[in-house]
This record gives C-alpha cells, sequence and structure tokens, in this order.
C-alpha cells in the first residue's frame, strides 16, 4: 500500500490473528495495486483489449467507489490516474502539465465510462468483467487502505479479537475498547505544522484523514498536493487543510475523507447535512476548525503555522 502498515491486537489468539489479518491485507494489495504487475487493476491498466476478468474484491470496490463517485458528483474519482501520473505522483518526478496536456487527459477520465461487462461463470476466482476505453486508468488509492482495513477487521473479529488498534498509513482503525474497558484516544495531526489537533475518544469506529501535507511537491513558490479535483485536472486548491472522516466502515471513511477535501468545506458540510451517517472534523488552511455536532471529542488544541 506503500505505506506502513500496523496491527496491535488483544488477547489470547492476538499472534496468529494478526498474521491472517496481514495475508489478507497482502492479498488485497496483489489485486488492487496500480504498480503490481498482475494486479486486476494493473491488467486493466495496460489492457489493449476489454472486458478484462477481475477478482470479486475488486468489483466490491468497483461498486462501492461508484455508489461515492455518483453520491459526491465525481468528488471521489478513481479514473483520475492518467492525470496523477502526469503530475509525476507515482514515480516522484514531479513535473506541472500544461493546459493542453490536461485537457486531452481529462477526456479519459470518466469513470461512469467504465462498465461491468459481465459476471463470468468459470473459472474462479475471477468473478466479473470491466470495461473502459483504451487510454483510460484506474487507482483505488483513496479507498484502498479503507478497504483492507476492514477486511483486516473482519479477520480479527473472526479470530476472535476484540480489542485491537490499527494504523495503516494513517487510517485509524480502533477495534472495540481498550482492554481496560475504556475509549480508544485517537489523535488527529495538525496538518498545519507539528503535533496534535484534535484528539477524539473512539471504539469501532475508522479514523481517516485526507490532505495534501504530507504527500505533495512545490515549484514556483506553489505547492501541489496529490489529491486532484477531477473537473480541473489540477491538486485541489481550497481553504482546506485536512478533513478527517470517523464511521465504522474503513471504506467509507477514506472514500469520504478524500471526495470532501477535493468538495470544499461549504459542499463538505452541506453533504454532512444531508447525511449524518459519520463524523466529520475540517480544519482550515487559516488554522480554524469545523466539527460536526456528536464528534467525540476529547481535546482541542489551537492549530498555527
Ligand atoms: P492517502 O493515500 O494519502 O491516505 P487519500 O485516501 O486521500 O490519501 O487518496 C489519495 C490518492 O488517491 C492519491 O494519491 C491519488 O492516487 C488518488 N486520487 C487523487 N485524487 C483523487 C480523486 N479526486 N478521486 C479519487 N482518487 C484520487
Ligand atoms: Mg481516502
Amino acid at each position: 500500500m506503500d505505506s506502513p502498515v500496523s496491527i496491535v491486537s488483544y488477547g489470547k489468539n492476538a499472534a496468529r490473528a494478526n498474521g491472517l489479518a496481514k495475508n489478507r491485507i497482502l492479498q488485497i494489495e496483489d489485486l488492487i495495486s496500480v504498480t503490481k504487475n498482475g494486479s486486476d487493476v494493473f491488467r486493466l491498466n495496460s489492457a489493449e483489449s476489454f472486458p478484462v476478468k477481475i477478482h470479486g474484491e475488486t468489483l466490491q470496490l468497483f461498486w462501492f467507489a461508484r455508489d461515492v463517485y455518483k453520491k459526491t458528483s465525481g468528488a471521489l474519482n478513481p479514473a483520475i490516474f492518467p492525470v496523477v501520473r502526469a503530475w509525476g505522483f507515482t514515480t516522484g518526478k514531479y513535473r506541472v502539465p500544461s493546459d493542453e496536456e490536461i485537457s486531452a487527459l481529462l477526456k479519459k477520465t470518466d469513470f461512469s465510462k467504465v462498465t461491468l461487462a459481465g459476471v463470468t461463470s468459470a473459472p474462479v476466482p475471477f468473478v466479473a468483467s470491466l470495461s473502459m476505453q483504451t487510454g483510460m486508468m484506474l487507482d483505488f488509492g483513496s479507498l484502498g487502505k479503507g478497504f483492507a482495513c476492514d477486511e483486516a477487521v473482519r479477520i480479527l473479529k473472526k479470530s476472535g479479537i476484540t480489542s485491537a488498534l490499527l494504523d495503516l498509513g494513517g487510517n485509524i482503525y480502533v477495534l472495540g475498547k481498550k482492554i481496560d474497558g475504556s475509549d480508544w484516544k485517537v489523535g488527529i495531526k495538525n496538518p498545519l505544522g507539528e503535533g496534535v489537533a484534535l484528539s477524539l475518544k473512539v471504539h469501532d469506529s475508522a479514523v481517516v484523514t485526507s490532505g495534501c501535507y504530507e504527500r505533495f511537491f512545490e515549484e514556483g513558490g506553489k505547492r501541489y498536493g496529490h489529491i486532484f479535483d477531477g473537473k480541473t485536472g489540477r491538486p485541489v486548491e481550497n481553504e482546506l487543510a485536512s478533513v478527517t472522516v470517523v464511521c465504522e466502515s474503513g471504506l467509507y471513511a477514506d472514500a469520504l475523507s478524500t471526495a470532501l477535501f477535493v468538495k470544499g468545506s461549504a459542499a463538505a458540510i452541506e453533504f454532512w447535512q444531508a447525511h449524518k451517517d459519520f463524523g466529520l472534523a475540517l480544519i482550515f488552511k487559516d488554522g480554524s476548525k469545523w466539527l460536526s455536532p456528536g464528534l467525540p471529542l476529547l481535546s482541542e488544541l489551537s492549530v498555527e503555522r
């Protein structure tokens, strides 16, 4: 997943359960990685003809992503990859593409053009196949960690674990409560500087933050982050420094934190008001915050540059 992962579980089955959860995460990575030769996503992105067969997990992720894509009016767009790649975020060879290059690439980013071509009967393990236009590329980087997180939690629970803390590259999940019976304390980083901006007391929750304070490059005194606006083909530039989503599903939290960062604060708050099935913490570039009512706040610190 291109990021460190840690799982801390409590109870007598912990070591075995962690091993199983780790294997499941690696399995998912093998299916959805954009860079791993042979993954479903790699085969789709390099295909010369369609449809391309995919596994059940990839289908699940595709369906979920399509749902959030629609719900967020395209703010979450797993087909934005050709643009992300052109800016150098896959290789670290960063560059600012020309307007012409961006407009040409944007034509290849219509996620609604990715279609389920059929459900295959045999041979297992492929369960379905997807079609898209040549030149289109998918990337589940905005929600894959959330999916892997939920799968790891499912495996831990099945192995009898009732208390655990998972960290998948900053996507936090707390399973159950701490072994002393109290809630977990989860800190949200100050996106403008050092330390923690907020801390929450939570149990059985994902806490996922998106922002552009960790993965970005600078050119000509300007900062370009790794989350893109599918309408412009450019890194998101708005008043937000970070967006944190808290809910029971790691997948939903991961997908939404990215999408609401793209949407900006007004639309993010509107989305929260329309759904209210998650907790939301917005931290603005000027250091102010907007917290959804009911967010399980433990403490709030002032954030400064
Ligand atoms: P992180 O990987 O830092 O936890 P996110 O979950 O917010 O961050 O996902 C960001 C990644 O998703 C980017 O690195 C890029 O590959 C991809 N991406 C960028 N913009 C979008 C977008 N608008 N919709 C979907 N995926 C995106
Ligand atoms: Mg995300």
